[in-house]
């Protein structure tokens, strides 16, 4: 009697597993996390590859019918660079983060990848062109592999491992319990923050994209996980377009460019080196960042 239910079992199983996949598929994705209310085009453009030029020009924006944030806003970012944004609180570095993954639309002017408005693109290939890590690597309830598989979904497990190898998860992974079946939620707290975030990296990894806005945790690493991560995030980083708001000095220190925002403006633009040459505050910032670290 027992195998006359086990396919309903099964089926049970398979539903509320896909409803935990779609619905940490959507909240990864951002559209659970905040209501966009941002729709699929009518007549979508696809782009099948992306090489990850972002493009704002003039872009006016603020949320529903509150105030400006952003007004004549241009920011052009070639394919491939590393730009780390820093600014005070309010200064607008979300909001342009999550302008790049459209889950807003801007009021006027344009926002492009490789010149295509990102308004008229078709959602799906907008999803795999454009990733967002967030702050504090959000895991959904399940193993670390389904974690990680979550950035490709029908990924093998070669792929998977590959993926985590790539971004130096695999190591970590292999030790616990139950490897890659091991729960990330399990109550002892066996997957450390350094180690989700390396999962998120891993999960960002396989779904490839061009584009990576990340979101950097604030959360402070011991110095090994704190290496760890660095370097994860240069395997992933890559030659892929990547924003990042950043909180580590390590990450602002090796981007190829930095902006300081506030107001919802760039008021300083340049590599690391210039910006601290040119004793602005970015300079200041980086100053003081070095002093609480020494
Ligand atoms: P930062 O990331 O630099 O702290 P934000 O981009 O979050 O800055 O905020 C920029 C401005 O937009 C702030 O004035 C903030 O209050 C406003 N803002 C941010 N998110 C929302 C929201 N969901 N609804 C309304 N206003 C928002």
């Amino acid at each position: 009697s027992k195998r006359v239910f086990q396919p309903v079992e099964n089926i049970a199983m398979f539903y509320s597993s896909l409803q935990a996949a779609t619905a940490a598929l959507e909240k990864v994705s951002g559209l659970l996390e905040e209501d966009p209310g941002v729709v699929e085009p009518e007549h979508p453009g696809r782009l099948e590859v992306a090489h990850g030029a972002i493009d704002f020009t003039g872009a006016v924006f603020g949320y529903g019918d509150g105030p400006v944030v952003m007004e004549r806003f241009d920011l052009s970012i070639p394919a491939g660079q590393t730009v780390a944004v820093v600014g005070p609180t309010g200064a607008g570095k979300s909001t342009l983060a999550k302008l790049i993954a459209r889950f807003y639309d801007l009021r006027s002017g344009s926002l492009t990848l490789d010149s295509v408005p990102i308004s008229q693109l078709a959602n799906a290939d907008l999803r795999r062109h454009v990733v967002m890590v967030t702050q504090e690597a959000f895991l959904f309830s399940g193993s670390v592999g389904e974690n990680i598989a979550l950035g490709r979904p029908g990924a093998s497990d070669e792929e998977i491992v590959l993926a985590a190898r790539a971004v130096g998860a695999h190591e970590f992974i292999s030790s616990l319990p139950e490897g890659y079946d091991t729960d990330v939620n399990k109550r002892g707290g066996r997957v450390s923050a350094g180690q989700r975030q390396l999962i998120s990296f891993a999960r960002a990894f396989l779904a490839d994209p061009a584009v990576l806005i990340l979101d950097e945790a604030t959360s402070s690493l011991d110095l090994p996980s704190e290496r760890a991560v660095q370097r994860g995030l240069e395997t992933l980083l890559g030659n892929r377009t990547a924003l990042i708001i950043a909180h580590r000095l390590s990450t602002v220190e090796t981007a190829d460019r930095v902006l300081v925002v506030d107001g919802g403006r760039i008021v300083e633009d340049g590599s690391p080196a210039e910006l601290v040459a040119a004793g602005g505050r970015f300079a200041r910032l980086h100053g003081a960042w070095k002093d609480s670290l020494s």
